[in-house]
């Protein structure tokens, strides 16, 4: 019943402005693996 260790890949979601694709990225500054954007929202 350890749910708290259920933890995963420590990143964020986010969806590039530019393309529309949603990704989930690490870092302060994530970039669009679409397009290499970095015009992007957390989501
Ligand atoms: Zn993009």
């Amino acid at each position: 019943m350890d749910v708290e260790y259920n933890e995963r890949v420590k990143g964020k979601k986010y969806r590039c402005r530019d393309c529309g694709e949603s990704f989930e990225g690490v870092g302060k500054h994530p970039v669009c693996p679409s397009c290499q954007s970095d015009t992007v929202d957390a989501i």
